[in-house]
């Protein structure tokens, strides 16, 4: 009988993930031999000081401060480090060192990943980072593999746990976005800087990433829209949710038009309206889920823990398993293909439904005038809802309008508003979000 192959794994970070990735290397060896058909010896762990403390109990001996030089000693590389530098030089010696590379990595791979992907083809070596969208849940794999004989229209994602519990909390409590994000971070799922997530740096980052996959074309975070939900006020979460929608800020990519009429992929993040029964309305907390539209498949979604130690390590171990599985095998590893060479289209191209919230005079003929606007600028109303609002102390009477409108481009839908702020009978336009999934 053939002896079982020894492969070298080095470790890149010890943090959150990566110590739970040691452990589980460690703990769990058997196993991970049986499924890969190699020996996955973790050679050593590479973390800036040997002597702060650990998650994990782990050999003391296994730990440096020279990852290159580790790096250079090994069959597979696994980059937790996060950030630029030096986890970049570091994946590219490995990969020319002919290593294969998992990192969790997204800000890397949104900013720099077309160099990486194409050192990693040239190199002939696997490089892949499924813990870098939606930590636990499987998306990428069942986005490059599993659907590679489909053809995917859409994906929306809840791929940033801390901004969903702060959505979640204000829609559960009432709260205003400053006490939903201090109880997120009393709670640990928002960090004391919070700006990558609230801003949608983060969700524009895997929104990338997403869009590269499934459009078989990369795109980088200069192509994604990003808007954050600093601004979704608890007005906003109680109209809506009086309206029957839940606000949740989504990663959403899209190919929009024809061949015929010169199509091209929306890549956008931003604060958006879905109908409460909509699949992704339920996932609650710090939870993340990515629903998929597919020609053949149809409707897809994936739902699960999108952070944490542990969960991340679980994705980060998968890929580890399949890297090992092919060095086993030999040949080329599958990659995604980047044969789509759609564009990349600016927001203004995009075309989705809004929700529009009016504080408007309390007259005769206001309705018409606004529906008139809406008609003149192209865009059709869904539903239009009113209500009215008389203040004791002045016994002045107002109107809040909530106006839902069919799919219309952006431009048509800022010129609309922009018309409807020079009326004379309109207090102020307190909402516009975009709503999907109606
Ligand atoms: P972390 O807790 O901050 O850990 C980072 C580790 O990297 C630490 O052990 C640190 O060493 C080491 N390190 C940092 N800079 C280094 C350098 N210049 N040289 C050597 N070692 C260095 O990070 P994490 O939360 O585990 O995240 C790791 C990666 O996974 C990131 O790319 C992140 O975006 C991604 N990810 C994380 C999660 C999550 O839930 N945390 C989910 C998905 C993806 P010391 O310990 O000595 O400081």
């Amino acid at each position: 009988m053939s002896e079982v192959r020894t492969l070298k794994v080095a470790l890149l970070g010890c943090g959150n993930v990566g110590a739970q990735v040691a452990r589980i290397l460690i703990d769990d060896a058997e196993a991970l031999a049986a499924r890969s058909g190699a020996r996955l010896e973790l050679s050593g762990i590479a973390v800036r000081n040997i002597d702060s403390p650990r998650d994990v109990e782990l050999p003391r001996e296994l730990f440096t401060t020279d990852a290159d030089t580790l790096v250079k000693d090994a069959d597979l590389v696994i980059e937790l480090m996060g950030g630029i530098e030096p986890a970049r030089s570091l994946i590219l010696t490995a990969i020319q060192n002919g290593a294969c590379v998992v990192t969790g990595n997204k800000a890397l791979l949104a900013q720099d990943g077309p160099t990486l992907y194409e050192e990693a083809d040239k190199a002939g070596v696997q490089l892949s980072y499924e813990a870098a969208v939606a930590g636990a849940i499987p998306i990428l794999r069942p986005i490059r593999d599993s659907l590679s004989g489909d053809r995917i229209t859409r994906v929306l994602g809840i791929v940033n746990g801390t901004t969903n519990f702060i959505l979640d909390q204000m829609d559960s409590t009432g709260a205003q976005f400053a006490d939903a994000l201090a109880e997120a971070q009393r709670l640990g799922y928002a960090e004391a800087d919070p700006t990558a997530d609230v801003e949608g740096h983060d969700a524009a980052a895997k929104a990338a990433i997403l869009a590269s996959l499934s459009f078989h074309t990369r795109f980088s975070l200069d192509d994604v829209y990003c808007e954050g939900i600093t601004k979704v006020s608890a007005e906003d979460i109680a109209s809506a949710k009086e309206a029957g929608f839940v606000i949740k800020l989504l990663a959403i990519a899209e190919k929009i038009g024809s061949s015929d009429n010169g199509s091209g992929i929306s890549v956008r993040v931003h604060p958006t309206l879905l109908p409460r029964e909509h699949p992704l309305a339920a996932v609650r907390g710090a939870f993340n889920a990515v629903f998929i539209e597919a020609e053949n498949a149809g409707e897809l979604m994936f739902y699960g823990q999108g952070a944490g130690g542990t969960p991340t390590a679980s994705a980060v171990l998968g890929d580890l398993v399949s890297a090992a599985r092919r060095l086993v095998l030999g040949g080329p590893g599958r990659t995604e293909t980047t044969t789509g060479h759609v564009p990349a289209l600016a927001i203004d191209a995009s075309n989705t439904s809004y929700y529009i919230g009016l504080d408007v005079a309390d007259q005769a003929g206001v309705l018409a005038r606004i529906a008139h606007i809406f008609a003149e600028n192209g865009v059709s109303i869904e539903i239009m809802r009113q209500t009215i609002h008389r203040d004791s102390a002045s016994n002045v009477e107002s109107a809040e309008l909530k106006i839902v409108t069919h799919r219309a481009s952006e431009a048509a839908l800022a010129a609309t508003v922009e018309a409807v702020k020079g009326l004379d009978v309109i207090n102020s336009v307190t909402s516009v979000l975009r709503v999907e999934g109606v």
